[in-house]
């Protein structure tokens, strides 16, 4: 370990009372198991603590049914009832030699207490942050008492289920304690409204009695947005972020540092494409205190983590998605495995799944949020029970996910891949503007495939019925992906739009190849409702074509949403002059002009329309398995044939990575056995 260029990074660091063993340190991160998944929750943190992480983190943990966060799973900590699913996490973390760290959480109004029904409380009355027609009332003395002594009271709860350090949390516009900071969430005229000391009050007030009740064996840990990056509009670090530091410098055992909103601490790689972007905050906020300090910003790079260390900037690598894709990350840089490491690529597949409340996902990491319930674990594989040899046709993400991980089972793989390079879709988009990070999918997936002496790889070879019965193998995996269809049939619209034969028609793909011929101004048509169309809107402006972006959604890329990115990526579009109409489907083409049908009122109107990209919908390319499957039915042959990713049925990535990862897991597995739609659930207690 002496001579390893990294082993500042495994030095131990005090937080108050307790030692973590090293600087990595998974801060709270949303995982959509929380209170209702205990036994996935904790295998998911499991992994982190085996994979080499000194602290492992929860979400959120809501301290009090008046901070209810449902639909979102987040963690619950009301009472003792909910120790004991605690104590699963704590334990499964402290027998790998981590530390447990809860973020204790009232939302104020940033919770709409669905479940509870309870009156949502904040400084201010206002309303609640997501759409719905309710409103906050204004906490009075009372109301403040109160949460102090729920907080007490859950830090004291937290103790008891083993936690090693516990959170003051003032982030994200997510915790009532820096909704008391903001002026513009804090009109109040008592003394805990005003002057800073006053908005404060109740943050130093939390972080004395935190103390105090566990300070004695837990660390007590303040997670602090010190920007809003919004301008003068918000709290700026110049400004109030930096007094708020130097007010409280030296209170909590460790100083967690970030920007607020969520939007703005997980940016995605394709609006952020910095490593280590939250530096300079965190850096500035370790100059003004002596305790520790942990910072984020999507730090993968090891060599970039000593720097920060050695710099002073930091002292403890924080990071929610690099442990998301790959858990094992302190791991490799300790065995000097660097090379080994799945880089984070910023798409923020992992924040949807919390949007959509179910088990965290990862477009690198496919065995995330299935520790528990399939046993999956990034660096193990149940090896392969014969000798039988596999043919994977297409080396998209499924194809290379599929015979990477039948390799790594120790099977003889066969990969053949049309193209000249390996990647498929991922090559497509990644080439794409803001999307280069994605590269990493197939960067990391073929460097791991060249070190295996168990994959013969063939690319320029289309295979075709013939070249398979040839080839002799009898296992085959095709995962020959999709293409998008050119006729307009899409979500809104399920038969072609007329007269797209007397334009000049593109898929993504064409566009992008043939913008130059793109000679006056082209219609990018988003009736997928997606990502892409967005980015090729986006990309082709770039590339002076002029563009107008006709989507019958009532916004543009609608599922950005999911992934904290709908606002930049609409501003990007009208930033550069990108004309945009929504609510409009295409439904004829006639004269060099398109027909537009109002989705709400169905009046028509027109806009010119020489030449049109069409990202509607994608058709499985299919006709490979179609022959085989004939052919066994003919008797002619014996193949043992699935398709897989796209080829079975189109998706994001992440979804082509996780169905190549569950092909190769399930490969030769008894019938019985196959988990293919089954897994094991968390069943509700009837007692
Ligand atoms: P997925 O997302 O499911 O992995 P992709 O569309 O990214 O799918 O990748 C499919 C890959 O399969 C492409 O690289 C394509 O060139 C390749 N491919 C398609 N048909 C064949 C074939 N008959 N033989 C070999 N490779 C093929
Ligand atoms: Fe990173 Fe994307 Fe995985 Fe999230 S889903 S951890 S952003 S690679």
């Amino acid at each position: 370990m002496n001579n390893n260029p990294y082993s500042k990074l495994f030095e131990p660091v005090k937080i108050g009372p307790v030692v973590t063993k090293n600087r990595f340190y998974q801060v709270p991160h949303c995982c959509g198991m929380g209170h209702l998944r205990p036994k996935a929750h904790a295998a998911m943190r499991e992994t982190k603590a085996k994979g080499g992480w000194g602290v492992v983190s929860t979400e959120e943990a809501e301290i009090h049914p008046s901070s209810d966060l449902a639909p979102y799973v987040e963690q619950r900590i009301w009472d003792k009832k909910d120790i004991p699913a605690l104590r699963l996490m704590t334990e499964a973390v402290h027998k790998h030699g981590a530390l447990a760290a809860i973020e204790l959480t009232h939302s104020g109004h940033n919770s709409t207490n669905l479940f509870s029904r309870i009156p949502v409380m904040s400084p201010n009355a206002q309303p609640v942050n997501f759409l719905y027609p309710k409103q906050s009332r204004r906490m009075s003395k009372r109301d403040i008492s109160d949460f102090r002594d729920w907080h007490k009271r859950a830090a004291l709860n937290a103790k008891e289920a083993g936690f090693d350090i516990v959170y003051v949390y003032a982030g994200h516009g997510m915790s009532v304690a820096q909704q008391f900071i903001l002026p513009d969430m804090n009109n109040r005229v008592d003394e805990y409204g005003g002057s800073l000391d006053n908005r404060l009050r109740l943050t130093r007030e939390l972080l004395e009695e935190t103390q105090e009740a566990i300070g004695d064996s837990c660390g007590v840990a303040f997670r602090f947005a010190v920007d809003e990056l919004k301008g003068k509009d918000g709290m700026q670090f110049e400004e109030e972020g930096r007094a708020v530091v130097e007010l409280l410098s030296e209170l909590p055992d460790l100083w967690d540092v970030n920007v607020s909103d969520w939007s703005n601490d997980s940016q995605t790689s394709r609006f952020q494409p910095n490593e280590g972007y939250q530096m300079p905050y965190v850096e500035l906020v370790k100059s003004l205190t002596t305790k520790p300090v942990v910072g984020v910003g999507r730090l993968t790079s090891p060599d970039l983590m000593v720097k920060l260390v050695d710099r002073g900037a930091l002292d403890l690598i924080g990071a929610a998605r690099p442990s998301i894709a790959d858990p094992y990350l302190p791991n490799k840089i300790k065995t000097e495995n660097t090379d080994q490491i799945k880089e984070c690529i910023g798409c923020n597949i992992c924040v949807s799944s919390d949007n959509f409340s179910v088990p965290i996902r990862c477009t690198q990491n496919p065995t995330m949020g299935e520790e528990w319930r399939r046993g999956w674990d990034p660096e193990y594989i149940k090896p392969k029970l014969s000798d039988q040899q596999a043919l994977v046709v297409g080396s998209g993400p499924a194809g290379l996910e599929c015979s990477l991980q039948l390799a790594r089972r120790g099977y003889q793989v066969t990969l053949a891949e049309a193209e000249n390079k390996l990647g498929g879709r991922v090559l497509f988009e990644s080439s794409l503007k803001g999307l280069s990070a994605w590269k990493r999918v197939v960067d990391n997936r073929v460097h791991e495939i060249l070190q295996k002496n168990n994959i013969e790889v063939y690319k320029e070879s289309r295979l075709t019925e013939d070249h398979i019965i040839e080839l002799g193998i009898k296992n085959i995996f095709l995962a020959t992906g999709s293409s998008w269809r050119k006729d307009g049939v899409g979500r809104s619209r399920r038969s072609p739009i007329q007269g797209l034969e007397s334009i000049k028609v593109y898929s993504p793909e064409e566009a992008v190849q043939n913008y130059k011929n793109i000679k006056s101004s082209v219609v990018v048509y988003d009736d997928e409702q997606g990502y892409l169309a967005g980015v090729i809107a986006d990309h082709l402006k770039a590339k002076n074509v002029e563009v107008v972006f006709i989507t019958p959604a009532s916004v543009v890329s609608p599922w950005t949403d999911s992934t904290l990115e709908q606002k930049r990526v609409q501003r990007s579009l009208i930033n550069s002059g990108v004309k945009i109409i929504c609510n409009q489907s295409i439904y004829k083409i006639e004269n060099a002009t398109a027909l537009l049908e109002c989705t709400y009122t169905g009046s028509i109107t027109k806009v010119p329309c020489k030449s049109i990209v069409m990202v509607t919908e994608r058709i499985s390319n299919s006709a490979l398995y179609d022959n085989l499957m004939q052919s066994n039915l003919e008797g002619k042959t014996q193949y043992n044939i699935q398709a897989i990713g796209d080829a079975e049925a189109p998706g994001l990535i992440a979804d082509a990575v996780y169905l190549g990862h569950l092909a190769a897991q399930n490969f030769e597995a008894d019938e019985t056995d196959i988990q293919r739609e089954m897994f094991m659930r968390e069943m509700p207690s009837l007692k």
